[in-house]
């Protein structure tokens, strides 16, 4: 990791302290100005948490290109039948209205950290006291020989939704009887561990009632995946026969793809897909990298304030930053906006910090009712976010906790799409 002299923080409770009692920094209109990149889990809810908290005492600009934003937490469901598109779709009118947060549709295309500005593909410059970045993820270049972003048609990796979610599902009601989808799953860390695996279910409960000699085959790179028992026992419940996983230890990670021909190489052994879904290696979204925040593939933070551990004035949150033992989820992005927002705001009108707490739980959904889930409680400490306690459902639940565990999420989405848009 390089750091220069102007970059350069300590660790840990020494950012918290430094920038926990830092002057209050005024903009010149008066206010103190707040900018935040990316207007999803983490992006959002800050937006909200700071501006609802401060009271008009701060400056919120949220830039997100997008007008509508669609979740990728229930985009799988979407794909089984059990959402409809629009239902995953949220607008950011409250935002403005409601918290008088500035919203403007537009790329960050670059950030001068000696100015403290971001500049906009559309050429504006945003002077910032505070900023925040949660652009989620991008992929690594080259991470599955023979696909690259331009092969995104061919072969979706559907795990930024929207359009790639409707293009994998209309793929996949296109598939002839009795075709192959092949998944190529990444490796660690990814976006949603249990995401992958979730997908494969929903897929498998849409092709059994429309295609069921249709397979599913998931080249993995990893030896094991997060609730593997509880999928792997769901997989054998719901779609016996159906999904074939082949994980590292069979081949699963020396994979190639060929997107004009549509065949996938696992180990020497060629297969013709008919949907190739090809998830690959990720990365902190790309604003990451132009700032500067990066060590390697993600942005390191100190887990009391989410601040960079590059720069002080820099908050990341969500999938773009190390979040030491919590998964890279919708929750937990969630979780740490609001930490996040209260440090900065302490930090720019001296108001009251706690210490940071964060929590997230991951939902699946198997079949129709049979929902499992897996959660922690975390703890900032100098090195990381720590898990403190942690909880999973078992094999071999009652169809009625599994109806229950599947109707607690669809309350959890309600919620979070409250708390980040209003
Ligand atoms: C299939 C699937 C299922 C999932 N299911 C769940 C689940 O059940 N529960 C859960 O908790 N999580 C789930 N997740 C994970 C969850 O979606 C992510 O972890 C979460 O969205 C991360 O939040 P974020 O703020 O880091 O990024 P995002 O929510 O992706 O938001 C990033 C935003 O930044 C914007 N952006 C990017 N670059 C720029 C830029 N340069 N300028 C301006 N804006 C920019 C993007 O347009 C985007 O809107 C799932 C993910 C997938 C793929």
């Amino acid at each position: 990791m390089t750091l220069d002299r102007r970059s350069f923080i300590g660790k840990g409770a020494a950012i918290a302290a430094a920038s926990l009692g830092a002057p209050m920094v005024m903009a010149a209109g008066g206010k103190p100005r707040v900018v935040i990149v990316g207007g999803g889990a983490g992006g959002a809810t800050a937006a909200r948490y700071i501006a609802k908290g401060s009271k008009g005492e701060i400056d919120v600009t949220l830039v997100e290109p997008t007008r509508k934003y669609y979740t990728c937490f229930f985009s799988n469901l979407y794909l089984g039948g059990f959402r409809e598109l629009s239902s995953i779709g949220h607008t950011y009118g409250k935002l403005a209205a409601d918290y008088g947060i500035n919203v403007v549709h537009d790329w960050a295309v670059g950030i001068d950290r000696d100015a403290k500005t971001v500049t906009l593909a559309g050429g504006d410059v945003l002077p910032y006291d505070r900023l925040v970045l949660s652009p989620g993820i991008d992929f690594v270049d080259g991470a599955v020989p023979g696909w690259d972003i331009s092969a995104q048609n061919a072969m979706p990796h559907a795990y930024k939704a929207g359009s790639q979610s409707e293009l994998l599902k209309a793929q996949i009601n296109a598939m002839p009887q009795g075709g192959t989808y092949v998944m190529v799953a990444p490796p660690n860390p990814f976006r949603c561990p249990p995401g992958p695996y979730e997908r494969v279910s929903m897929v498998a409960h849409a092709l059994k009632a429309s295609n069921p000699t249709a397979k599913i085959i998931i080249a993995d790179p990893k030896p094991k995946f997060s609730k593997m028992a509880l999928f792997q026992e769901g997989w054998g419940n719901h779609y016996d026969g159906m999904i074939d996983w082949i994980g590292q230890d069979f081949g699963g990670d020396n994979v190639k793809v060929d997107p004009g021909a549509m065949t996938v190489d696992i180990d020497g052994e060629v297969v013709k897909a008919d949907v190739c879904n090809v998830i690959p290696a990720m990365k902190a979204g790309r604003i990451c990298e132009l700032a500067g925040v990066n060590d390697g593939n993600w942005a390191p933070v100190s887990g009391h304030t989410m601040q960079s551990r590059i720069d002080e004035n820099i908050y990341v949150l969500g999938d773009a930053c190390s979040q030491g033992d919590m998964p890279k989820s919708g929750f937990s992005a969630n979780s740490q906006a609001k930490v996040a927002a209260m440090a900065i705001r302490g930090a720019l009108t001296d108001s009251k910090v706690f210490p940071a707490k964060f929590s997230n739980t991951c939902w699946s959904l198997l079949g129709t009712d049979d929902g499992v889930k897996v959660g922690a409680t975390y703890q900032a400490t100098d090195e990381k976010i720590a898990k403190v306690d942690g909880f999973i459902s078992k094999t071999g639940e009652g169809g009625d906790l599994r109806k229950a565990t599947y109707e607690e999420s669809i309350g959890w989405y309600a919620g979070i799409i409250s708390d980040m848009f209003g």
